[in-house]
């Protein structure tokens, strides 16, 4: 079939961007590095690029990334001013890229590279514009995080027009033109694993085991996941507002039901005004549901009052020398 590393003497013509996005990797770099290149000669050394993105390390990921980029001028490095996270990291690796294919992987080697010689062979073979992967399972993860992460999924599958499948890693391989038209887009809050499905572009998918990280540790807490899911969430539906006005026109006609039927026991009974407790408990019910329906539309509110503050995504602090293109 043309996958073998034999059969492919040099997996690709043209230039590979490999975006990575760093926070705090000192431990992790030298190994990713070190696995990158192994992988790179058995694709029979074809042209790359490295593209580190330094995303306001705690540790001395910056100095390594000086000192590697110095040693080998394949590798670049862009540093930001503090820590903006991973979704604008991967976006000005790609702004800072010069590839005809560009791919985006962790530097602790959870998106193996050794991927990369299939992923170029599924490519050829389909003529795809883009090779997305997915981990088959989530084995080693904790129990929790496995568990909101496909509640999350269902959740954002049944209330977007878009597919999201289930396990998909920021990690693929896609043509220059497909960065191209993500780039294009303006927005500020960003959930590249949404961007790839609403820009199109006919994908591949290929699918992997999961892998623990080789060094350090992850660099999302339990709250942290939760916000980037709300943020993916609101991104891609419009939904939950509609949810929070139905919700609220069902109680509003429910509400209004009871307060006619109570109106017309006490005409005739006399006796309407009984069980407070349940009466608090429902007004305790209804107080909540308000509450968690201004949460939703406030924070729609917040998207549109940080796209309308119209501030960069990221602010950049560093850059190597050795930059191939030169804008910015
Ligand atoms: N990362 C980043 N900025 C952040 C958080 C993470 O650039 O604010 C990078 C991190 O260095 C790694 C990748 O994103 O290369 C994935 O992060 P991590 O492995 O911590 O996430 P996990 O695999 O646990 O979901
Ligand atoms: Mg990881």
């Amino acid at each position: 079939m043309g996958n073998s590393i034999q059969d492919l003497p040099k997996a690709y013509d043209g230039l590979l961007s490999v975006i990575v996005p760093c926070k705090s990797e000192a431990q992790a770099l030298p190994i990713f590095y070190a696995e990158f290149l192994r992988v790179m000669k058995e694709m029979g050394n074809p042209d790359f690029e490295l593209i580190f993105v330094e995303d306001g390390s705690t540790d001395n990921t910056l100095e390594i990334l000086r000192t590697m980029s110095k040693e080998d001028a394949r590798v670049r490095y862009i540093s930001f001013s503090r820590n903006f996270g991973k979704e604008a990291a991967m976006c000005a690796g790609m702004k800072y890229s010069a590839g005809d294919y560009l791919t985006i992987m962790d530097a602790d080697l959870q998106d193996p590279p050794s991927l990369l010689p299939q992923m170029f062979a599924k490519m050829k073979e389909t003529g795809c514009d883009c090779v997305a992967t997915r981990r088959k399972n989530r084995e080693g993860e904790p129990k929790l995080r496995s568990f909101l992460a496909r509640a999350f999924y269902k959740v954002l599958n049944s209330t977007s027009d878009l597919k999201f499948t289930e396990g998909a890693r920021d990690y693929r391989l896609i043509k220059r033109k497909v960065a191209d038209e993500i780039m294009k887009l303006p927005e500020y809050n960003r959930f590249l694993k949404g961007i790839y499905e609403w820009v199109g572009f006919k994908t591949e998918w290929i699918e992997f085991d999961n892998i623990e990280r080789c060094a350090g540790q992850t660099k999302w807490s339990l709250p942290q996941l939760c916000v980037y899911s709300l943020n993916a969430l609101t991104s891609f539906s419009t939904v939950p507002l509609a949810i929070a006005a139905i919700v609220g026109i069902l109680f509003c006609l429910l509400s209004s039901a009871a307060i006619i039927l109570l109106s017309i026991r006490q005409l005739i009974f006399h006796n309407s005004a009984y069980g407070w407790t349940s009466l608090v408990c429902i007004i305790f019910f209804l107080c909540g549901l308000q509450l968690f329906c201004l949460g939703m539309i406030g924070q729609y509110a917040a998207k549109i009052y940080l796209e309308t503050k119209n501030r960069p995504q990221y602010i950049v602090s560093e850059v190597s020398p050795n930059r191939k293109n030169s804008d910015q």
